[in-house]
């Protein structure tokens, strides 16, 4: 039986990978610290538990609508519009499996064969699959560290062509953790504008964010640009909830409806008492996400403070989200056991193998010269594990392996 044509342009999630790989490891009793967690480390807060429970006893365990309860959508409205200081009608709303499930729906509802999407490498390793499976062509535009990871007004003009169809952009970003200004965005927002062309905004990583730093929406910046804007967010990172399986996505009603009759024909709804515990994740105003926030920056300030101090390796500052993105350019010409260090992917598994931490390549993000640390781990873990990674540099560089 071959498979279809569709299935074999996929290729299985590196990120996955390595993190199982890390994990079967743990299992057999080897003591391995882990750096490549998508998630947050905390628990989802009590107070969203408790709308799951209330929802599972009153017995809401039914279907609901397709594209999500109404009650849902208009929390997603009201917080779009004190948040971001956006207008959306429940109609341009549509509720999905997690952000990941929305970007798949607006993709299958928006390419076909020959056309472009614009995205800027490196890259969240879900997009560029998502886009072929839709038909379309990935058009990667590579964006360098000197110029801190953005894409530039004329990089982005110079990418547009007639078959362009979507423009894809991430702020706060994995793997980088970079955020664009207001002033960058209004740049690209003028191009987008000028050509029509429609762009796919993930802000995923919207609430965490640090050093006063403000998170804007491109969707934001006048109604030219927000007509162009599918905007994508959901409830996992921000709210310690990647396993509720809860995103959302707001965008004009032709684009929404033509998404929520897929999902109607694939998914249907999205768990029903997943939506009410989003509800009061949304709605209650608590403490709980301030002091995640809190936590994750006391962590990035350690681990840039130790990975300055590691010979051989370098990183931007993180703005945003939960990583960081390790500059590995020197360390990949080095031997280790007289065996050339080759790349991203060959690193990650010494690393794992030899030192126990469990980092992701880079290749896997389409940057070969990197790896990401997620610092989604206890303190106590990640001071061992920048330890270790510390020790085993070390050496390579020394040439000591
Ligand atoms: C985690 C992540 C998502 C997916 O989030 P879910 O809502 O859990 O599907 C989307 N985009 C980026 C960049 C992410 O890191």
């Amino acid at each position: 039986m071959s498979l279809s044509k569709r299935a074999e342009l996929i290729s299985p999630s590196a990120t996955l990978a390595i993190a199982a790989r890390a994990k079967a490891m743990k299992a057999e009793g080897i003591d391995v610290i882990g750096f490549s967690a998508g998630e947050p480390d905390f628990d989802t807060p009590s107070y969203i538990k408790k709308a799951a429970k209330k929802a599972l006893d009153e017995g809401f365990t039914k279907y609901t609508p397709a594209s999500g309860i109404e009650e849902l959508k208009k929390a997603i409205c009201q917080k779009l519009e004190e948040e971001n200081n956006l207008e959306y009608h429940t109609s341009e709303i549509i509720v999905s499996c997690g952000a990941k499930h929305c970007l798949y729906n607006a993709f299958q509802v928006l390419c076909q064969e020959g056309d472009e999407v614009i995205l800027s490498v490196p890259y969240w390793v879900s997009y560029t699959e998502q886009i072929k499976l839709a038909g379309a062509k990935p058009i990667l535009i590579e964006i360098s560290e000197e110029d801190g990871f953005k894409i530039s007004p004329s990089q982005l003009e110079q990418a547009i062509t007639s078959k362009t169809k979507l423009f894809l952009i991430n702020s706060p970003n994995n793997p980088t953790g970079v955020v664009y200004s207001k002033k960058e965005l209004e740049a690209l927002k003028e191009i987008l504008v000028k050509k029509g062309v429609y762009v796919l905004s993930d802000e995923i990583y919207e609430k965490i964010i640090y050093d006063a730093r403000e998170h804007i929406s491109i969707a934001s910046l006048g109604p030219a640009i927000k007509k162009l804007t599918i905007l994508i967010n959901g409830v996992s990172k921000t709210y310690s909830m990647t396993g509720w399986r809860i995103g959302y996505a707001a965008g004009e009603k032709r684009i929404i409806g033509a998404m929520s009759s897929l999902q109607s024909h694939s998914t249907s709804n999205p768990t029903s008492i997943a939506q009410k515990a989003a509800i009061a994740a949304i709605c209650e105003q608590t403490e709980a996400v301030d002091k995640m926030v809190v936590e994750f920056r006391k962590r990035r300030d350690y681990v840039v403070e130790r990975l300055k101090e590691i010979p051989g390796i370098s990183c931007l500052r993180p703005e945003g989200a939960f990583y960081v993105f390790i500059n590995i350019s020197e360390i990949l010409k080095k031997r280790y056991n007289g065996e050339i260090i080759g790349d991203s992917v060959h690193l990650a598994e010494l690393l794992l193998k030899e030192a126990r931490v469990a980092l992701v390549p880079g290749a896997a993000f389409g940057a070969d010269n990197y790896v990401r640390l997620s610092y989604a781990a206890s303190m106590n873990d990640i001071r061992e594990g920048l330890a270790r990674l510390r020790e085993f540099i070390k050496k390579l560089v020394n040439g000591e392996w």
